[in-house]
């Protein structure tokens, strides 16, 4: 049994387990209370139960188990015959490497914010899948993104717990010398000194930056504390550890890659160290910026213009004059390469643009975000049409399975033999959605939205307790209260998301009269589920909060909608297999992509959202329900109406109707061709593995 329990343990050393749903099960069979209590982090768990005990809880079909996931691991880990070194075995010789500012992979891994970091997260599962060699490049944040709690109000608060190392599937980075690797980088006058994690995901690595060790002084140490926290001047030398670092790193690690992408602005700061290189190595100014610009690519995430980091020449002057000087680079020569209009030398210095100038190719992130990138970016290129604007796109997607619930998983093996292959083509999907009763479909369906549920009502007794702790009504009970909620047979919607103000949250609740009356139709009524985060600083998105947390608490509402605290990928997970239908209202065309939505396919979910992002691309009229058309108007206040009027009438009039028209086995037959409709047309293509084939042959591969 010593044998199992170091199987079990190297299992916990790659986030593989992650999305292998069997891996997943043991943990969970070895203390069901603690594997919540511990945030689903294996290796914590483990730091919990003894060698002894684990031995003798793999004395049963446990420990065969296990042994069957390791098997299944270090096969994985071993494939040779990879998509990649069947149609790219240029990306097999040398990695791709792939900056992001953040990597959501896993709930228990917290170095996310939301949906760049899920992508970037879904993106390196599916790089690792497909054999692509991938080397992705973020920091280490000891505190991570917040944990949000709200107040008796609905005032979100937000606490920032630690996470150690030590309980991270993380290792340090050590070089020949067998002693930690530590990379510099300059930031104004002071050398600033970082360290790396290695963190395993598949067959993809991670590595970590660290500026949280003594040799740093201690302003300089909290750079690695918390994603997107702290003013600009904290930004400037985050991207500058995460560009400039991150080429050292890999330099120091004798990585040659095959190509860099930058995953956002944030990391454009790479471009710099590249370029210097090529100067001190004797290039020719014109010559080295070619050749940087032939190995880095660039993806662009945000139409939103506060999404874009800007930094005052000052702040670039005062960050940048020692490294310039260091490498022979001229100050307004630097500015220039930030600049959106050229022809003013003290703007503001622009990490996209210095990105889009620096990169052989660059993308939006859907075909609806590409136009708008073009438009928004046109004046850089100078050119007569949008169409001559260098910048395409590639339309996000999310990895599978790891969005398939354990449920979700075991049900379509029943009909095939993996996820993979009901999303590899629609031929392929509806071949095995032909083989799959409305019955057996129905039953997903219930019994998903009873699993979501089931864990609302956990999640709310201990969300509404501490609630209560800040209240001065000591008669709010709150496991009554939780207990009371919601129910499987009625339908279910959800919202989550970050609380950005142009997602337009609280918009269901425009007409409180019209939603009481859906809501509580005596035969057809609705219930909603709400979650997401405002940024700490976003006073206008946390009102959002408020004004929802106050509306679900009105006796009309109360117990049919609800707000689950603190959304993170966990939470993601559960709501998007839980819900009946996905519900997206972003001011058009703010949204570049979106993928929640993407996720709630495979569970047998179906999307209703204003056309933006990834939806017009997607949208057949038999695969989900859209907001509108499309229109646009000038004025918000407009806007707003007229999206809630639409919101409302296909409410009323196709999604609830359709979904409680039942045949004589009290089957809803219509909405479960609309949901194999769903499966057959959007699972199929809004997917990572997709997408990633795309970025490697489209944009990793430089075959010309
Ligand atoms: C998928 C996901 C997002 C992104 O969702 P959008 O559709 O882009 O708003 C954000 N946060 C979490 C936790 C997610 O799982």
């Amino acid at each position: 049994m010593r044998k199992t329990v170091s199987s079990c343990k190297e299992i916990t050393r790659n986030l593989w387990w992650s999305w292998d749903t069997e891996a997943k099960e043991i943990f969970r069979e070895l203390s069901p209370i603690l594997w919540e209590r511990v945030n689903h982090n294996p290796v914590e768990l483990l730091r919990h139960i003894s060698n002894d005990e684990l031995q003798a809880r793999f004395q049963c079909t446990l420990g065969e188990k296990t042994e069957r996931v390791a098997a299944r691991f270090r096969s994985y880990m071993a494939e040779t015959d990879t998509w990649a070194a069947r149609n790219t075995p240029e990306l097999v010789k040398n990695p791709v490497a792939y900056f992001c500012a953040e990597f959501g992979i896993h709930e228990s891994v917290r170095i996310y914010s939301g949906g760049l970091g899920v992508l970037a997260g879904d993106h390196i599962k599916s790089a690792s899948d497909l054999g692509i060699n991938f080397v992705g490049v973020t920091l280490f944040y000891k505190e991570g993104y917040f944990r949000q709690y709200l107040n008796h109000d609905g005032w979100q608060l937000e606490d920032y717990p630690l996470q150690y190392p030590e309980c991270l599937p993380i290792e340090k980075v050590t070089g020949p010398d067998g002693k930690d690797l530590i990379i510099s980088v300059s930031i104004a006058q002071s050398e600033v000194f970082a360290q790396a994690w290695r963190l395993k995901v598949g067959r993809a690595t991670l590595y970590l930056l660290d500026t949280n060790i003594p040799a740093n002084e201690s302003h300089y140490r909290d750079i690695c504390c918390r994603v997107y926290g702290g003013d600009q001047n904290m930004r400037i030398n985050q991207e500058i550890v995460l560009g400039i670092g991150g080429v050292r790193l890999l330099d120091a690690l004798g990585i040659t890659p095959a190509v860099y992408h930058m995953n956002e602005g944030h990391s454009a700061f790479l471009t710099l160290e590249l370029l210097s290189k090529e100067l001190a190595a004797g290039t020719p100014m014109e010559d080295a910026r070619q050749k940087v610009r032939s190995r880095c690519v660039f993806t662009t995430h945000t139409p939103v213009p506060a999404g874009h980091d800007r930094f005052s020449r000052d702040m670039m002057h005062y960050t940048f004059d020692h490294y310039l000087s260091q490498n022979g680079i001229d100050f307004d020569d630097l500015m220039l390469l930030g600049a959106e209009d050229r022809s003013n030398p003290y703007g503001l210095f622009t990490m996209t643009v210095l990105a889009l100038n620096f990169s052989r190719a660059a993308n939006g992130v859907s075909k609806l975000h590409g136009e708008v990138s073009r438009q928004m970016w046109k004046t850089l290129y100078g050119v007569e049409s949008e169409a001559d604007v260098p910048i395409g796109h590639i339309t996000n997607g999310v990895h599978a399975q790891s969005w398939a619930t354990p449920t979700t998983d075991r049900f379509w093996r029943r009909f095939t033999d993996s996820l993979d292959t009901l999303t590899g083509s629609q031929k392929a999907a509806e071949e095995i959605l032909s083989r799959v009763p409305d019955e057996d479909l129905w039953c997903l369906r219930f019994h998903l939205k009873r699993n979501l549920i089931d864990f609302i009502h956990r999640y709310l007794a201990n969300q509404l307790f501490h609630q209560h702790t800040y209240s001065m009504y000591p008669e709010y009970d709150s496991s009554r209260l939780a207990k009371n909620t919601l129910s499987p047979d009625v339908l279910t919607i959800g919202f989550a998301r970050r609380f950005a103000t142009y997602k337009r949250a609280p918009l269901v609740f425009r007409d409180l009269d019209r939603l009481n009356r859906i809501i509580n139709h005596p035969t057809m009524p609705v219930q909603i589920v709400f979650a997401g985060k405002a940024h700490p600083h976003d006073d206008a998105g946390k009102e959002y909060i408020r004004q929802i947390v106050e509306h679900s608490r009105r006796p009309q509402f109360a117990g049919k909608t609800i707000f689950l605290e603190n959304y993170n990928l966990g939470v993601a997970k559960r709501m998007v297999s839980g819900v009946d239908v996905w519900l997206n209202n972003p001011v058009r065309p703010m949204e570049a992509s979106g993928t929640s939505g993407e996720k709630t396919v495979l569970n047998g979910g179906l999307n209703f959202s204003v056309l933006d992002g990834w939806w017009p691309e997607a949208y057949n009229g038999e695969n989900g329900w859209s907001i509108g058309n499309g229109e646009m108007f000038e004025n918000h206040e407009d806007q707003d109406r007229f999206d809630a009027e639409k919101l409302y009438d296909v409410l009323e009039h196709q999604i609830i109707p359709t979904f409680y028209e039942r045949d004589e086995n009290n089957l809803p037959v219509k909405w479960l061709r609309k949901v194999r409709n769903a499966i057959a047309t959007i699972a199929t293509v809004y997917n990572t593995h997709r997408m990633v084939k795309e970025y490697a042959v489209k944009y990793y591969l430089n075959r010309d």
